[in-house]
């Protein structure tokens, strides 16, 4: 079914209304009603764990229904049996068949979670920046010098639910765990505060969930402050993606790119960190015109997403994908691996293979499209680039460096691991000839001052560049 037509010659769609798709009606969707009852059984009890969220676009535009179980983004949007361990599946699964309260089966479902590193990367420890004053600041991250985090309390859920993200525990009702803040006043204080601050970054959830009116209060705000050093306002998000409709025809689409409009004519880079994890994601009438309406602003947009078995571990894939959003005035920026919480076991893609991936496409692309970098690691350190395996003497070794880091000063420097196949991220490599990585001691001390005072992480998936 076609959600919608064009309206005119300019590319403006009719507006489709947004429908959501979760545990509670998943089973109303026409094609899930097809599958058997023991698939839908298996949605439900993953779904019970992580978060579980889907919307008409997506099941009507995105999914090859025809190609489900092993439709790619069939896989991205709703749980599949695989993405719990066996020993978590049977114990959500026997709490649903025995029919438990509500409150018990939640109960379960956070004991899990909490089994599953809910926050990677130390960031509820290591990445909370604090004022002059003390105030320590939930709603933002601060780990590189440049760059901070902003996560709008509003913008704290998404169009639709990637069942890898490891923002996840934001959506499962974890409060404990969540980053949010409310007012830009602090957010503005602590610019002021760091003059060294060149970039923030919106991130989620999706903050392109919230309505222009709220999105604009917090971005206004910040023009208002009229911010010296402020060069570049970065937007983390996956609506482009998921519901491009936000760009080109809902009720609030125009005041949207407004506020864009208002930014860039600020002389403010706005650059819009999109997550596309499929080629088939770029390929709607409805996404190319969002691109265009996100374009016609002067926003910069920049793509980004984890290599992702099931998803898009093919080499071919990628160069498709890179080349596509070279076609329509995109710029490819990082390839990630998937992070070391979730569902990790099942998307994950061992260093060495994500690194064969990356090759293969860079390989079969244009200088246009080798704007990207990656596989990137955003790990507790930084941001590790995963260069190649070469030898030492007689014994193989990994190849990394950083592009991102803790101490700026690790930046491109290139360190050996011992050679490991399997390793599929940083804390499972052992240093090549060294006890330590070089990195380590330093990273010791920063930590442990971090404690005392703040930090942050700007690896959101789609929030980038991590
Ligand atoms: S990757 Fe982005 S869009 Fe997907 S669930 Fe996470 S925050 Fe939402």
């Amino acid at each position: 079914m076609v959600l919608q037509q064009f309206d005119d010659s300019w590319g403006r769609f009719s507006s489709p209304l947004f429908k959501t798709y979760t545990l509670t009606n998943f089973r109303d969707i026409l094609q899930i009603k097809k599958l058997s009852q023991e698939k839908q059984f298996e949605i439900e009890v993953v779904g019970n764990v992580l978060p579980f969220k889907t919307n008409n676009y997506v099941v009507e535009q995105l999914i090859d229904w025809k190609n489900v179980p092993n439709d790619p983004i069939f896989a991205l949007n709703f749980p599949q049996r695989d993405m719990l361990k066996p020993k978590h599946y049977r114990k959500m699964e026997n709490a649903l068949k025995k029919g438990l309260e509500k409150k018990e089966i939640q109960r379960i479902a956070n004991e899990i979670r909490l089994q599953l590193n809910p926050h990677p990367a130390g960031q509820m420890e290591h990445n909370v920046p604090q004022l002059r004053d003390g105030t320590k600041l939930y709603g933002m991250q601060h780990k590189y010098k440049e760059t901070v985090l902003f996560f709008p309390s509003q913008g704290q859920t998404c169009h639709a639910y990637c069942s890898f993200c490891f923002r996840w525990p934001q959506f499962v009702g974890m409060e404990d765990l969540k980053f949010a803040m409310r007012e830009t006043s602090s957010l503005i204080q602590y610019l002021k505060e760091h003059p060294e601050i060149t970039d923030i970054l919106f991130t989620g959830g999706d903050p392109m969930i919230m309505k222009a009116k709220l999105l604009s209060r917090y971005i206004d705000s910040i023009l208002d402050a009229d911010l010296p050093n402020l060069q570049t306002i970065r937007i983390g998000s996956k609506a482009l993606a998921y519901w491009p409709y936000k760009f080109t025809s809902d009720d609030d689409s125009q005041e949207t790119l407004d506020l864009f409009n208002r930014v860039t004519r600020r002389g403010i880079h706005l650059s819009f960190m999109a997550h596309f994890n499929h080629p088939v994601e770029l390929s709607t009438d409805a996404v190319k015109a969002a691109i265009r309406a996100v374009r016609g602003t002067g926003a910069q947009i920049r793509t980004q997403s984890p290599v992702l078995k099931h998803i898009n571990d093919d080499p071919n894939l990628w160069a498709e994908m890179w080349k596509k959003q070279v076609s329509l005035g995109l710029i490819p920026y990082y390839m990630f691996v998937v992070r070391d919480t979730g569902a990790q076991h099942y998307f994950g893609v061992p260093l060495i293979r994500a690194q064969e991936i990356f090759r293969d496409a860079y390989q079969q692309v244009g200088g246009l499209c080798r704007t990207v970098r990656g596989p990137s690691m955003s790990s507790t350190p930084g941001k590790i680039q995963v260069l190649g395996v070469t030898n030492v003497g007689k014994l193989k070794a990994i190849v990394m460096r950083f592009l991102q880091g803790r101490d700026p000063k690790w930046v491109q420097i290139p360190f050996l691991a011992k050679y490991d196949k399997k390793a599929i991220w940083i804390d499972d490599l052992k240093p090549f000839s060294d006890k330590k990585f070089f990195f380590e001691d330093g990273l010791e001390k920063i930590l442990s001052k971090d404690m005392k005072s703040s930090g942050s992480d700007d690896s959101t998936v789609h929030g980038g560049p991590p």
